[in-house]
């Protein structure tokens, strides 16, 4: 059972304030998000990361507000749809700033994105590639390879997307014959990647076909996307981004030397989601037995308004809540008729005995996938609501 939650431990007083002088003044469930800290989180991460081009990952949080912050601080954006490209153009983003990220696409897609001036496209297999050629002839490629590290992210990212490096290296060759350009590779080792050594892996692996591809085919490339992974703050401590920067620096540099290739990072996660607290209000508290151990909390929040990376409970949330006191087990599950509606039942969650109807739970940390993720009116309930401060 976790401790109770803090809020100093989690957010600075006036960052807190900010959020709650607005909270205070509408109904749940929503969330919250304090532009400052996205604004603040990425400062953080180029200055950790001096070298690096950041390539903002839309899917985390496309909000206008959020977009157009990022924007204006010179991001870069990895999109995956074209109604995403739709969203950052209409900001007055120039198509040179972003990439299709996505190496799931239909041909008609990767037109849309060439015609609006998009030259950068991911792919991990034949026939996407075979469609880029011929419907975004000239671009430049980069291939997702494979990576480790499913068991030390949180919400991994593996398995469905990359290709093993043999594969890569033949596709960066068939990418040059059939007249693209053959640009670099990239990775994701999963998202909340808790181990820092991931990197290293796939950094290794990223260099082996740099070199093959140069000495063999005569193929140079240029860019190495270390994508997204890095942390957000939430029951399962991390090391800090600080320790993450030097260390995948070090990963680049023991590799690569001083002369290294360009970097592009993908975060998503780690920008927005300490930036949000979603705020719900406990409609019902029961017990299934005179006998049984524990209260099942009911939340007007649940895994279809949002809490969808509670699925396996991948994601513990910081739960907080005003009241204090004696902590007791809860379940706590969400207001729909499924019974997937459960967010946490195997890690059990201590909040106050003295927790009544009506009171309220605040998510901490849930900026990122979490609005979007929301259905459109699942048993009636309306998308969760956002507001930024
Ligand atoms: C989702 C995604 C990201 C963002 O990952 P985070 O772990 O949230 O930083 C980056 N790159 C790609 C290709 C993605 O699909």
């Amino acid at each position: 059972m976790n401790k109770s939650i803090k809020v100093e431990d989690y957010y600075d007083q006036a960052t807190f304030s900010r959020i709650k002088a607005l909270a205070d003044t509408k109904e749940t469930p929503f969330v919250v998000i304090d532009t400052a800290t996205v604004d603040h989180n990425y400062d953080e991460l180029t200055r950790n990361f001096p070298f690096a081009s950041i390539y903002y990952a839309v899917k985390a949080n496309p909000a206008p507000e959020i977009l157009s912050l990022l924007a204006n601080k010179g991001s870069n954006f990895d999109i995956a749809s074209i109604y995403e490209l739709d969203k950052v153009l209409k900001l007055g983003v120039s198509a040179d700033r972003c990439s299709y990220g996505n190496t799931i696409k239909k041909s008609k897609d990767i037109r849309y994105f060439y015609e609006k001036g998009v030259r950068m496209f991911a792919t991990d297999s034949e026939a996407d590639l075979r469609n880029i050629a011929k419907a975004a002839p000239g671009s430049k490629i980069y291939v997702r390879i494979l990576t480790e590290g499913s068991y030390t992210a949180d919400w991994p990212l593996s398995r469905k997307f990359g290709c093993q490096n043999d594969m890569a290296m033949d596709l960066l060759i068939l990418a040059r014959d059939l007249g693209l350009t053959p640009y670099g590779l990239s990775f994701h080792v999963g998202s909340q990647q808790r181990d820092i050594d991931s990197w290293d892996g796939a950094i290794g692996k990223v260099k082996v076909i740099f070199e093959r591809l140069k000495e063999e085919d005569n193929i140079e490339l240029k860019m190495i996307n270390l994508g997204g992974g890095f942390p957000a703050n939430y029951i399962t401590k991390t090391n800090d981004l600080e320790t993450y920067a030097q260390e995948i620096t070090r990963f680049i540099q023991e590799d690569f030397g001083d002369d290294f290739p360009e970097i592009i990072l993908e975060p998503g996660r780690s920008l927005i989601s300490n930036a949000g607290i979603l705020v719900s209000e406990v409609v019902l508290i029961s017990r299934k037995a005179r006998t049984s151990l524990h209260r099942w909390v009911y939340t007007d929040v649940g895994k279809f308004s949002g809490l969808i990376e509670t699925l396996d409970e991948s994601i513990k949330y910081p739960i907080y809540v005003e009241k204090t006191g004696e902590l007791e087990e809860v379940v706590i599950a969400g207001p729909t008729c499924d019974s997937a509606d459960i967010m946490y039942e195997d890690y059990k969650y201590g909040l106050p005995l003295n927790l009544a109807i009506g009171d309220r739970l605040y998510w901490f940390s849930t900026g990122a996938y979490t609005t979007t993720y929301s259905a459109v009116e699942f048993n009636g309930f309306p998308p969760l609501k956002d507001y930024y401060v």
